[in-house]
């Protein structure tokens, strides 16, 4: 039959990490209407420190023992969730003074935060040096504002150099490097910014480079690691001090949409293995770090909202939620796709039922952007049963536009 074997060609990824008891899916061992039960109210987003835990040992298992694992909090910044990251990881990016107050009050140690984005106010770059975090500096107006805090406060101001490398991350889902950008300071100017650190005075310990997000292709990540690593060794020549941290950046996907594969680490981990033997020739003593956000967040949460409508226009069924694009934008489809794909969606408490049909999932808003799954093979629901949307730990509630529409908001427990 034409469907199946359409069927067959499109499937997701297998979304497995939480495990099915008694038909419901379990997150932190509690079975979904208990946990719902619990939060006392739909929707939420459950994250769940088990596979939180699991995802940063399995990456430390796969990666060389010698590198550091940053998480980028940017990712989900849930203070519950930063807390129970900073513990496992060994160090955390903030890209805000808000951030940087989560990251602190999580329990991570200054020496190893470290803080990109491409407008750093003067306030926050204050906040920074006070706390004795490394500041990723991305222009000279940075750097004459740290100037005048170093001197104004007494405090060092720790930096390294984020560089706009001349090379992109192919196949990434977001460019964040190569031609014109506004991220981080274009790699033929570096040498002279790198002078101006030294003139100003800043404790300058490395190079920031990060090409993009969302990347499940392991060749293009490797490749973008080679050339970043051989972009600072050329520009390290002109530093002020030696190199102390090089900070490859990540960009590690997950796979969201039919036909989408996790990614292969393999290649990666060869990569940096080469990588770090070559550091301790090339820089001496220095620390190599990558960064990653969604990789470590993404698949450990989920979105859950509560069927409260069932309806059928023109023999299509509309399954109508509680929760929307207002809590969840990138389920929706805005997420820079340019055809709009269905995230893994199922009915939570009915995850072995056989009966099935293809439904339409919505929300409350009165957009027809609100658009949960379109036209997805779902076990047969009702009103009262629990939608979840798997891959929503990371870019999920903070990601997303809460006040459209005036809905109630949406909690977060981590389980
Ligand atoms: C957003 C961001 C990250 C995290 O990206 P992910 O795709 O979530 O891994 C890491 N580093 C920097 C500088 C970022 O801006």
């Amino acid at each position: 039959m034409m469907q199946t074997s359409k069927r067959a060609v499109h499937q997701h990824a297998p979304m497995n990490p939480f495990p099915v008891e008694d038909g419901e899916l379990r997150i932190g061992g509690i079975p979904l209407t208990r946990l719902a039960a619990r939060v006392g109210q739909t929707p939420f987003y459950a994250y769940d420190r088990g596979l939180l835990t699991q995802r940063v040992e399995s990456l430390r298992a796969a990666l060389p023992k010698t590198l550091k694992i940053h998480y980028a909090m940017k990712a989900n910044p849930m203070p519950a969730l930063v807390g129970h990251m900073a513990a496992l990881v060994d160090g955390l990016d903030v890209a805000s003074g808000g951030e940087l107050k989560i990251a602190l009050d999580g329990g991570a140690k200054p020496r190893d935060v470290s803080f990109a984005g491409p407008g750093k106010s003067g306030v926050d770059l204050r906040r920074a040096v006070a706390a004795g975090i490394l500041i990723n500096v991305e222009s000279f107006r940075e750097v004459a504002e740290l100037s005048g805090i170093r001197e104004e406060t007494a405090c060092a101001a720790r930096v390294a150099v984020r560089v706009n490398p001349d090379f992109e991350l192919r196949n990434s889902g977001m460019k964040m490097s190569g031609g014109p950008k506004p991220f981080g300071v274009d790699a033929e100017r570096v040498p002279e910014l790198l002078a101006a650190i030294g003139r100003a005075g800043l404790e300058f310990e490395g190079f920031h480079l990060f090409a993009g997000a969302q990347n499940l292709k392991a060749e293009a990540i490797a490749e973008a690691q080679q050339k970043s690593y051989d972009l600072a060794l050329a520009l390290a020549a002109s530093a002020p001090a030696p190199v102390r941290t090089l900070n490859l950046g990540g960009g590690f996907g997950i796979p969201y949409f039919p036909g989408e594969r996790p990614l292969d680490l393999a290649p990666i981990a060869a990569k940096l293995d080469e990588l770090s033997r070559r550091m301790a020739r090339d820089f001496p003593g220095a620390e190599l770090v990558i960064e990653l956000g969604r990789y470590l967040v993404g698949e450990a949460g989920l979105y859950v909202a509560r069927i409260i409508d069932r309806k059928v226009s023109r023999g299509q069924v509309f399954l109508v939620t509680d929760g929307g694009l207002h809590h969840h934008l990138s389920a929706s489809g805005n997420f820079g796709q340019v055809i709009r794909k269905n995230y893994p969606v199922a009915i939570g408490n009915r995850m072995t039922s056989s009966e099935r049909e293809t439904a339409t999932v919505v929300g409350p808003l009165c957009t027809p952007l609100d658009l949960l799954a379109d036209r997805m093979e779902l076990a047969r629901a009702d009103i009262g049963d629990l939608v979840v949307i798997h891959q929503s730990g990371a870019y999920g509630l903070t990601a997303s536009p809460r006040a459209f529409l005036g809905h109630p908001d949406c909690v977060e427990v981590l389980v």
